[in-house]
């Protein structure tokens, strides 16, 4: 990324933004209540969308609420989320959240990264999902689209989410923070997709260096 290439997107973040919704499809939310919010966060980690969903959707109906999945025998978690990526260690942690959430909060997710974070399995990524998707808490949760957008930009040098998230917020209107994951998340599944990016199509072409780089790159052997 060149100082003017960046320069010139941080001065029209707005607009940028504007064009990456126009070129995202409304993102699918399965839940906006705070508890499954949570829980789909913590089930969704290295699994696709449609299987992260359908087990949320299944261990609702089975359990219906945090003291169902509290008392829930964990083979029984187990078999319900076996599509799931690393799901044993998932099956564990989702009752315990649920166990923690009741004794220690009265049966309220927390509204607070600091709290949200003492839950093992909660990270900061997960902590901040819940917080702006549910709770309309001004944060930005930095996920694999999220980062890979970010650093493909310029806006981020580094491979440390924590540190994308730094750098999104010093240039992103704090206004726009609530929304700005599940939008990034769809143009990152639609154009600037992981393998495969179509910049040719891609509305703020102008504001990136990456295809240009990366042909570059490509011809000089440069990895
Ligand atoms: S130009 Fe390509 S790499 Fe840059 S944001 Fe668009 S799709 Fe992604």
């Amino acid at each position: 990324m060149t100082t003017q290439s960046l320069k010139m997107l941080k001065n029209d973040i707005g607009e940028v933004i504007g064009l990456m919704k126009s070129q995202s499809p409304p993102h699918h939310f399965e839940f906006h209540d705070p508890y499954w919010v949570l829980i789909t966060t913590m089930l969704s980690h290295r699994t696709k969308d449609p299987v992260t969903d359908d087990a949320a959707r299944k261990l609702r109906a089975r359990y219906i609420d945090m003291n169902g999945l509290a008392g829930a025998p964990y083979e029984d978690v187990l078999k319900i989320i076996e599509k799931v990526g690393f799901r044993n260690a998932k099956a564990r942690r989702i009752i315990d959240a649920s166990k923690i959430i009741l004794e220690k909060y009265g049966g309220n997710v927390p509204p607070s990264l600091e709290e949200l974070t003492t839950i093992p399995g909660v990270g900061r990524k997960t902590a901040n999902v819940v917080l702006s998707d549910s709770f309309n808490i001004p944060t930005i949760a930095v996920d694999t689209h999220v980062q890979r957008i970010s650093v493909r930009l310029g806006i981020s040098t580094s491979e440390d989410p924590e540190e994308t998230e730094r750098k999104l917020m010093e240039i992103v209107p704090r206004e726009l923070w609530v929304g700005l994951n599940p939008m990034m998340v769809e143009f990152g599944k639609n154009v600037c997709r992981p393998v495969g990016p179509l910049c040719g199509k891609c509305l703020i072409q102008k504001y990136c260096d990456y295809d240009i780089k990366n042909k570059r790159d490509k011809g000089t052997g440069k990895s």
